[in-house]
C-alpha cells in the first residue's frame, strides 16, 4: 500500500530535531523505519512530518565503562552483533539480539526505535526491563533518565512526551561469573516471539542470588516476574527449584489470548521456556 503524504526533515542536531517536534504536534521521529514505515503503509498513523534522526551526530556509539553499557539511540542491531566486546560485557544482550527479525531488518532497526516503539514481544525492551536498564530522553525541558520499568507503560505505550527523543539506553555492569540465558519461541526464525524469557542470577555460597526473570510476548506488560524470582532466590538451582520457578512464572503472568495463540498456550510456553532457560544458565561454564 502507498504511504500517506508527509513532509520530511533531516536535522543536523538534537536541538533542531526537538524544535521540529515541538513545532509540529503530529510529527514523528524516524530512525531505522523498520516499524514506522509499515505502520504508515497500513495507515495506522498519518504524521504531517517525519523527523529523520540519521544525521544527528553522537547517537550511534556503544560505550563500555564502570557505569555499564551505553547504547546510543541510533545503534543498529547489526552494530551490536558486530561488537565483539559485548559477547563478554553483556552476553544476554548479545544473544537476544540474534533473535530479532532477519539481517536486512537488523541492518536498519535501531535501539531508540525499538525502545520507543515498545512492542511487548520485542527482545530489547524485554532485556531492558529484565536488567533494570535506564533510558535517557531529551526534550524541550532538557534530559531525564527513566527506569525501564517506568518507561514502558503498556503495549506500545511509553512515558515519553511528544517532544522527547530517546538518546541512550544504559544497562548496568555485568559481572563475568553471572549465569544467564535467553529463550524464545516464535513460529519461524525472525518472527516476533509468542513468548520469551530472559533471565540471570549470581551464585553466592552455592545458591542463586539477585535473580532476574523477565518475560516478552506472553504478557500485556513488559515485566520482571517477581513471584518466580522469589522462588529461586537463596536456593541451589536443582531440578526441583527449576520446576517450581517455572511453574511460578507461568502462574504469575496474565497472558494475551489472541489470534496468534490462546492464553493457555502462552502460559505453557512460559513454563517450558523458563525451565529451559534455567537449565541452560546452570549448565554454562562460569
Ligand atoms: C518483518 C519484521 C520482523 C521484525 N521482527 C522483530 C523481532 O523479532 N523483534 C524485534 O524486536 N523487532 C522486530 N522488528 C522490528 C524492528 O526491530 C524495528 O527495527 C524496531 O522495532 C524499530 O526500530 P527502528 O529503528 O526501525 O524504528 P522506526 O521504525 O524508525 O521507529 C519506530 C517508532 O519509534 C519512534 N522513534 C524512533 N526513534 C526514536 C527516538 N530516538 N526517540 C523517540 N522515538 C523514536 C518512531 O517515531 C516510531 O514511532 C521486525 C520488523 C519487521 C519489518
Amino acid at each position: 500500500m502507498k504511504l500517506p503524504a508527509f513532509d520530511y526533515a533531516a536535522p543536523q542536531t538534537l536541538a533542531e530535531a526537538i524544535e521540529l517536534l515541538v513545532a509540529n504536534e503530529d510529527a514523528l521521529p524516524l530512525s531505522g523505519g523498520q516499524s514506522l514505515i509499515p505502520i504508515l503503509a497500513f495507515r495506522l498513523a498519518a504524521p504531517s512530518l517525519l523527523v529523520d534522526l540519521r544525521r544527528i551526530p553522537g547517537l550511534d556509539t556503544i560505550t563500555l565503562s564502570e557505569r555499564g553499557i551505553g547504547l546510543g539511540a541510533r545503534v543498529r542491531w547489526c552494530d551490536i552483533e558486530a561488537d565483539q566486546r559485548l559477547a563478554t560485557a553483556h552476553p544476554l544482550l548479545a544473544d537476544a539480539v540474534t533473535y530479532i527479525a532477519h539481517y536486512p531488518i537488523r541492518s536498519r532497526g535501531t535501539v531508540g526505535g525499538s525502545i520507543a516503539h515498545a512492542d511487548t514481544a520485542a527482545e530489547l525492551p524485554g532485556i531492558a526491563v529484565t536488567c533494570d536498564a535506564e533510558i535517557t530522553a531529551v526534550g524541550r525541558n532538557g534530559a531525564r533518565t527513566i527506569a525501564a520499568k517506568d518507561f514502558f507503560t503498556g503495549p506500545m505505550m511509553t512515558s515519553l512526551a511528544h517532544d522527547e527523543l530517546v538518546t541512550e539506553l544504559r544497562l548496568p555492569p555485568w559481572p563475568a561469573a553471572r549465569c544467564w540465558a535467553f529463550e524464545e519461541f516464535a513460529r519461524q526464525h525472525g518472527a516476533f516471539a509468542l513468548a520469551g524469557i530472559a533471565l540471570y542470577y549470581d551464585v553466592r555460597d552455592g545458591v542463586a542470588a539477585n535473580v532476574h526473570i523477565g518475560v516478552i510476548g506472553a504478557s500485556a506488560q513488559l515485566q520482571r516476574i517477581a513471584e518466580a524470582e522469589a522462588v529461586l532466590n537463596g536456593r541451589a538451582v536443582d531440578d526441583a527449584a527449576i520446576l517450581q520457578t517455572a511453574q511460578a512464572a507461568a502462574a504469575a503472568i496474565d497472558p494475551a489470548d489472541d489470534i496468534d495463540a490462546p492464553a493457555a498456550y502462552r502460559r505453557a510456553l512460559v513454563e517450558t521456556l523458563t525451565a529451559r532457560a534455567l537449565k541452560r544458565a546452570a549448565s554454562r561454564p562460569r
